[in-house]
């Protein structure tokens, strides 16, 4: 079963006329999974007609603004809407302590739980289980505590005995914000479509090892050592107005590689 991701928000810190903050929806046996949610997550949703009832968990990256800034008006929201069911978020630690304060004062009349689940961003673990989906973290080197997210799915095959397997494909990796760092092979090795951050270019040199970025070529390189299917770039820096400059960096050394746009659904 194909799955699929959308994307909510594709730039960096700084919003741009054509890109926002970091935020993606991955549909997997039809669930609903959000990941990261910058400024504006809520709005590009409810235009792309998004049902947020569908939305039980939410897995954030970490704690720079440009990944956790809408999930206040996302929550909020969601009371309004006299949300009932609960709502997980997996995340650093210190998100809950961070937005407690908030929602007991724009949201405290809510009818809904919010169950935090604090994740060790350092730790390759498995944080998410259900029938058919798993969710691991992949540690990522940024300069905050800062972890990427592998989601699997296992299916039952049957074989030609008769009998039933599961058989467990790595369809979607999400490897943002980060600098290069080959340690996330053995996690991702072979998955069908990564994700990878690339903020800069080549020619802009120092800046991404000075706030620990990718480049578009570093993105590539990881996509072909870790036998990736697909390559999404994304998370581009506000400074590069044509992002077919990224793709162009990227191409040569890693071909099936796309851009991610904002509003673009991409299969896993
Ligand atoms: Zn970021
Ligand atoms: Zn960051």
């Amino acid at each position: 079963m194909k799955g699929t991701v959308t994307i909510l928000g594709c730039g960096s810190a700084k919003p741009t006329k054509t890109t926002s903050p970091s935020s993606q929806l991955v549909n997997l046996h039809d669930k609903y999974f959000l990941v990261d949610c910058g400024e504006g997550t809520l709005l590009t949703m409810q235009r792309l007609g998004v049902h947020t009832s569908r939305l039980y968990n939410i897995f954030i990256s970490h704690l720079h603004g440009d990944h956790c800034f809408g999930l206040i008006g996302l929550l909020t929201t969601l009371g309004m809407l006299k949300r009932t069911q609960p709502m997980h978020i997996y995340a650093h630690k210190d998100l809950e302590k961070l937005l407690t304060p908030l929602l007991e004062y724009h949201a405290n009349d809510r009818q809904y739980e919010i169950i935090f689940h604090a994740i060790n961003p350092r730790k390759n673990e498995v944080i998410y289980e259900d029938n058919n989906v798993t969710v691991e973290t992949i540690p990522l080197k940024h300069s905050v505590p800062t972890c990427g997210f592998l989601f699997k799915e296992s299916q039952r095959v049957q074989k030609e005995d008769g009998s039933f397997e599961r058989s467990v494909r790595k369809a979607y990796a999400y490897c943002s914000d980060t600098m290069y760092s080959e340690k996330i092979l053995p996690i991702i090795e072979g998955v069908g479509t990564l994700y990878h951050e690339s903020t800069f270019l080549e020619s802009m040199g120092a800046r991404s090892k000075e706030v620990q970025h990718s480049t578009a070529a570093q993105a590539a390189t990881i996509a072909q050592k870790a036998n990736a299917g697909k390559l999404i770039l994304g998370h581009y820096s506000a400074r590069v107005e044509d992002h077919n400059l990224f793709l162009q960096e990227a191409q040569p050394i890693f071909d099936n590689c796309v851009l991610a746009e904002e509003n673009l659904t991409f299969e896993i």
